[in-house]
């Protein structure tokens, strides 16, 4: 599929919180209407702050964490006013809410390079990073690592999503911090993000790697919805990925011990007010590239939402 469908198909199916899709995401900034990349993807996501923000505070209840207090920095990233042009293809306000503005290149890294750093696989010319890579602004004033839990959370979940169509090998040692360098990683005119690269790193991986990435036996999964007793390998998966997703508050048990996380699941199906197979319903819980042939069963299976298939569902 072209970029450009994966990447809205990624975007409306991950599991943010909130989403903006932005006036203009569509288009062509300065000309770069390609990604240099293998096979026209970006290699990387950049992290920056916005360096202004209505608080330092991580508290959820805070007046200056409502979406609505980053109105004035999201209007900013979508055109800067410099260059008329978004100053990154996404933001993240302290809320959580993910603001989408390109998904082409655009201006955000500047002059830089990675020489001499663990960056330099990527063969990244100087200065060329925006043909290479995405930025995310993440709102936070800068001075110190401030920023709130629901932005980690989106952070990781982006990453995910990003990772998942621009093909980042997903479960190795050290993926999260080879595909996000932090501006202050390519040039030291800049002090963006305050987080370190260790802290980064944990704060991404407590959002996506519980889940061991593989898609559950649904056939098993469904069997055990309705047995809660029944321990299997696909209810274990099912809770580490809740658990990823925040919804499983307990310690995910080894795979053989696990049943089916039936309370979790209730809270999560709750959450999720869209149909099944729309954009955000539960049936992609694991993604799109996994839900077409996980929820639709054969003929005489049960569906987890109860319904029992009268035909066959082929898988794609
Ligand atoms: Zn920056």
């Amino acid at each position: 599929m072209s970029w450009k469908t994966d990447f809205e198909h990624a975007m409306n199916e991950a599991p943010f919180q909130k989403v903006k899709w932005w006036d203009g995401w569509e288009r062509t900034w300065h000309g770069m209407s390609k990604w240099r990349g293998p096979k026209g993807r970006p290699v990387a996501l950049m992290l920056h702050h916005t360096a202004g923000a209505s608080t330092t505070s991580k508290d959820p209840d805070h007046n200056g964490n409502k979406c609505s207090a980053d109105n004035g920095q999201a209007n900013f990233v979508w055109r800067h006013p410099s260059y008329s042009s978004p100053a990154s293809q996404f933001l993240i306000r302290r809320c959580g809410q993910l603001d989408i503005f390109a998904y082409l290149p655009c201006y955000h890294a500047g002059s830089g390079n990675f020489t001499s750093k663990p960056w330099t696989q990527f063969n990244i010319p100087k200065d060329s990073f925006n043909s290479y890579g995405m930025g995310v602004e993440i709102v936070s004033k800068g001075q110190k690592d401030d920023l709130t839990a629901a932005q980690w959370n989106t952070l990781g979940e982006l990453y995910a999503a990003l990772g998942n169509i621009c093909h980042w090998e997903k479960w190795d040692e050290g993926w999260v911090r080879k595909h996000t360098p932090r501006h202050k990683d390519w040039t030291s005119r800049k002090i963006d993000i305050q987080a370190s690269r260790d802290k980064t790193e944990t704060k991404i991986k407590e959002q996506i790697q519980l889940w061991d990435g593989k898609v559950p036996d649904f056939a098993a999964l469904a069997k055990a919805h309705h047995d809660t007793s029944l321990k299997s390998a696909a209810a274990h998966r099912m809770a580490q990925r809740l658990h990823d997703l925040g919804y499983y508050k307990t310690d995910v048990l080894p795979r053989y011990d696990q049943g089916f996380p039936l309370k979790a699941w209730e809270n999560y199906l709750r959450d999720r007010t869209p149909g099944m197979f729309e954009p955000g319903g539960p049936g992609n819980i694991y993604g799109h590239k996994s839900h077409d042939s996980v929820w639709l069963l054969p003929k005489g299976t049960t569906n987890p939402d109860g319904s029992v298939n009268e035909q066959d569902h082929h898988e794609q």
